[in-house]
């Protein structure tokens, strides 16, 4: 049976951000990344040696869903093999996906799968994001650090995409100003606060 590499599983969470922001929904957090962003919040920022992966079949996966809505994130889902086989079963029960990616690997999945491009190929250009997620991106949301973010991907972000900007969450106290200010500049621009840790919830 097919099966996939995972960090963690929870369900009956919310979605904490980007354009389902307050959502009900389960998480399938899959395992590996290796683009090594220096603030990463799920344990990647040095490739992720410590973590243990989980080898769990697509169809324990399915087992545990609860919610309506399941978020697929990583470390980054693209390099999973199984991605598509997984998305596949988890539509089959009626379920909706959305999947959060650094849009650096590429695979075609059904049109009907909610993708939230997060670009960080400004941290780590051996990452860039492959042209077609500009397209197929169903949001964009660009977490800011030192402000620069957005300029540096000015030119793909007047695409009808809804487009969120996230304080860096470590460093909130400088980023949220930071981000507050960056609304002003790009004001079809949403403020994407991960709901979720001021919750303190999953
Ligand atoms: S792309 Fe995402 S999972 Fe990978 S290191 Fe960066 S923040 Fe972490």
């Amino acid at each position: 049976m097919p099966f996939l590499l995972i960090h963690e599983t929870f369900q009956q969470t919310i979605q904490g951000e980007g354009y389902w922001i307050g959502t009900p929904c389960d998480f399938i957090r899959l395992y590996g990344c290796p683009v090594k962003c220096p603030w990463c919040d799920t344990g990647y920022a040095d490739g992720g040696g410590a973590i243990a992966a989980q080898k769990v079949e697509i169809t324990d996966l399915i087992a545990e869903l609860k919610s309506d809505r399941v978020v697929i994130s990583g470390g980054e889902p693209f390099f999973q093999t199984n991605l598509k086989p997984l998305t596949e079963a988890i539509l089959k029960t009626g379920k909706k996906i959305s999947i959060e990616t650094s849009g650096s690997r590429w695979q075609l999945l059904s049109e009907t799968v909610w993708i939230t491009l997060s670009p960080k190929e400004h941290l780590n250009p051996e990452f860039p994001v492959i042209p077609e997620f500009w397209q197929r991106a169903n949001e964009i949301k660009i977490v800011i650090s030192d402000g620069k973010e957005p300029y540096f991907y000015q030119q793909y972000l007047q695409a009808e995409s809804p487009l969120f900007f996230q304080p860096e969450w470590n460093d909130r106290d400088r980023t949220i100003p930071l981000t507050l200010n960056l609304l002003r500049e790009f004001p079809h621009a949403r403020l994407s606060p991960q709901l979720h840790k001021y919750l303190q919830i999953p």
